[in-house]
């Protein structure tokens, strides 16, 4: 768990080059189901066309489906779910249903101001839509790509803007934060300082996870 451009997401792909284990994010799960037409995808997509809020009731549908394929067995990273103190409790008991658990539970840690600058700093280009962190411009002009050939002025993205950002922000700090002591007291809770770059945030991570992440041998030889 992170806020919202805490890095989670970057980190999240380096673990499963690492472990080989799959990154189930629910967005993409949701996407996913909804294409392939599966009974939770039809329900989440008459959701989401009339404008609702996909249930948690589906989101977890789609989780246990997913952690049944092969490739989650021998584990898997879960991004971006649970994002409040509910999901968390349904989650656990869907989890002991299957008989799984989280292993650990990672808080990525990060300055709500710098993720403000960072992001609201951002801009892409409308033709190739390649995104540009702080982007030089000259002065009275929009930055341009420099990847396309007729180099159209760069925009920002609504999801960038700084208000969107300052709510998304207030949202986790409301909702999402408080898991940290729900995991805490189970246990799980691993804080990392992401305020870092990316290669020195994977080394905090893979330290941080170092004692559930050992590969899944056995240690004691039947004795004869
Ligand atoms: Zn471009």
């Amino acid at each position: 768990m992170g806020a919202p451009g805490s890095g989670k997401g970057t980190q999240s792909q380096r673990l499963v080059q690492r472990f080989g284990i799959p990154q189930i994010s629910t967005g993409d799960l949701l996407r996913g189901a909804v294409a392939r037409g599966t009974d939770y995808g039809k329900r989440a997509k008459a959701a989401m066309d009339s404008g609702q809020l996909v249930v948690d009731e589906i989101v977890l549908g789609i989780i246990r489906e997913r952690l049944a394929e092969r490739d989650a067995a021998r584990g898997f990273i879960l991004d971006g779910f649970p994002r409040n103190l509910a999901q968390a409790q349904a989650l656990q008991k869907m989890l002991t249903g299957i008989g799984a658990a989280l292993d650990a539970v990672v808080l990525f840690e990060v300055d709500y101001d710098e993720i403000i600058k960072r992001i609201s700093g951002r801009r892409s280009c409308p033709q190739c839509a390649r995104v540009f962190n702080s982007p030089a411009s000259a002065p009275g002009d929009a930055p341009r790509c420099d990847q396309c050939a007729d180099h159209p002025r760069l925009a920002q993205r609504p999801d960038d803007e700084e208000s969107t950002v300052r709510r998304r922000l207030e949202v986790y700090e409301r909702e999402t934060r408080p898991l940290a002591q729900f995991y805490a007291a189970a246990g799980l809770l691993r804080t990392i300082d992401a305020d870092a770059p990316v290669e020195e945030v994977t080394a905090r991570l893979i330290g941080a996870l170092s004692s559930v992440a050992a590969p899944a041998v056995s240690c004691s030889a039947p004795k004869t």
